[in-house]
């Protein structure tokens, strides 16, 4: 019976301890023969003491990378300092598989000072080792999320940017770096700054400033220069990032609403000279009515006719542009059936031409007396070739004629309506079609609302046809379009 005692006492037994101890202890010779290994170790290894003892030499229990180690580094290391720390090896168990340990080592000499043998503590490095490969993997998987990131933001076609709590810009993606100029992504504020347009920064940077004290989101559209004196509006957005409730870091991008701001000034822009087109006939209409209210008591005099055909074609005006509002209103929700029919597009000229040359002293010229079959939406069909005729006779006040013809070659039926007025110069003809566009600076000169032509585009597309103009100003101008002949019926 072993007493507490006799417990006590093995607790303090240096065997028990060594024997027991949370590490493994071997010593072997300096030629590896191993002469003593605790139960630890042999636990770790799975080998049995007789196994190891006088049997096995220390560089047989290690991998052969480790094998190079011991003979390069290990022993080498031991004979100048007699003791080395914590080097790392794959040690082979008894089954071969590896225990990752780390290895500390010191000499045993005799009185002479020679080396007799090595003690080596070995701890086991399992645990480490797998936080090592969790660390590495963890940090793979990081850079990898960064590398995906990174070409995200770069495939990106708008500009975004990271800043820090300073508001100082500390990264931006490829498309910012371009539109900037940046060399090797380098920012440089200042060649940031000299783009802002000149109106815009100190309204920006005042903004700017005031969202880094305040932290909260910042919203602010501004003319970025592409090229010098070149502007395209941008907006600036940038979010904060707030850790431990303070602002760390800034999210922005700059994205381009050029077109929208475009848009939105030509909508203003329209507003404006649609109101002032509506509002010249209407006053002119009013002070008609009101003189004939006055007049309409008395004697029939030769105003009262005059007043009445001065009000009626004021009406007319209005009449007609009210009509281009609703069909630009009905183009946009998709509304504009067409009907279709085939007839002579000879003769349906010949008719506008009679109809409107009333109207003008510029004569109107149209020979052509063979039929030319389309099929299509005669009343479209008249409109566009009014609104050619007509815009003729408004922009080319001085032109002697007008000149009309129509060819049909390859089944394609084309008609030109050429004016010899002061034209349309080459940077603006691109965008004569457009909706709201108006070539002409002096809007009051010429009334109307940008808008007739852009009708005719969506007439003659919706045909499947093609319209055009060209232009040698102060020469001669050219509308045309064209339709798809149609067969003759049998
Ligand atoms: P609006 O006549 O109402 O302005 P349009 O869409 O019919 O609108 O025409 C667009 C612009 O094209 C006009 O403002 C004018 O500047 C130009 N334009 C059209 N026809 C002619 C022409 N025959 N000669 C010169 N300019 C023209």
């Amino acid at each position: 019976m072993r007493t507490p005692e006799d417990i006590l006492a093995s607790l303090f037994d240096a065997e028990t301890l060594y024997q027991q101890a949370p590490c493994g202890y071997l010593s072997f010779y300096p030629d590896g023969t191993i002469i003593k290994a605790n139960q630890t170790l042999l636990r770790l290894l799975q080998y049995e003491e007789q196994e190891l003892i006088g049997i096995k030499k220390f560089p047989q229990l290690i991998s052969k990378g480790g094998n190079i180690h011991y003979e390069m580094i290990f022993r080498p290391l031991v004979a100048m300092n007699h003791s080395v720390k914590e080097l790392s090896y794959d040690i082979l168990k008894k089954d071969g598989t590896i225990l990752p340990v780390l290895l500390s080592a010191s000499t045993l000499k005799d009185s002479k000072g020679n080396v007799r043998a090595i003690n080596a503590v070995i701890t086991d490095n399992t645990d480490r080792k797998k936080y090592e490969a969790e660390l590495l993997l963890a940090r793979r998987q990081s850079e990898n999320e960064k590398l995906t990131f990174q070409y995200l933001a770069d495939q990106i076609p708008e500009m975004i940017w990271t800043a820090d709590e300073g508001g100082h810009i500390n990264y931006v993606n490829e498309r910012f770096s371009q539109y900037f100029r940046l060399r090797q992504r380098k920012v440089d504020l200042n060649s940031i700054l000299s783009r802002i347009h000149p109106d815009d920064k100190k309204n920006f940077t005042t903004t700017w400033t005031t969202h880094i004290g305040s932290g909260e989101d910042l919203h602010s559209e501004l003319r970025l220069a592409y090229e010098p004196g070149k502007y395209k509006w941008h907006l600036v957005k940038a979010v904060p990032y707030r850790s431990e409730g303070r602002v760390a870091k800034w999210f922005g991008s700059c994205v381009d609403i050029d077109e929208q701001m475009r848009a939105l000034k030509q909508k203003d822009e329209f507003i404006s000279i649609a109101s002032h087109e509506l509002k010249t006939p209407l006053t002119t209409l009013t002070s008609a009515l009101q003189l004939l209210e006055r007049l309409k008591d008395g004697p029939m005099t030769p105003m009262i006719p005059k007043m009445i055909e001065q009000a009626n074609r004021n009406v007319k005006k209005m009449t007609a542009l009210v009509a281009d509002l609703l069909n630009v209103s009905r183009l946009r929700e998709g509304q504009m059936p067409l009907n279709k029919a085939p007839f002579d597009l000879g003769a349906l000229i010949r008719e506008t031409v009679e109809a409107l040359q009333q109207q003008t002293t510029i004569p109107i010229r149209f020979e052509h007396e063979m039929p030319v079959l389309v099929n299509a939406d005669t009343a479209r069909v008249e409109q566009v070739i009014v609104n050619f005729i007509n815009n003729a006779v408004k922009y080319a006040t001085n032109s002697p004629t007008i000149q009309i013809t129509i060819t049909n070659k390859d089944q394609v039926v084309k008609v030109n309506v050429t004016d010899y007025g002061p034209g349309i110069p080459a940077e603006k003809l691109p965008f004569i079609f457009d909706r709201y566009y108006r070539a002409s600076d002096s809007g009051v000169q010429y009334s109307g609302l940008g808008l007739g032509l852009y009708i005719c585009a969506e007439i003659i597309k919706r045909h499947g046809g093609k319209i055009g103009a060209d232009s040698k100003p102060d020469k001669s101008t050219t509308f045309w379009f064209t339709l798809a002949a149609a067969l003759p019926q049998m």
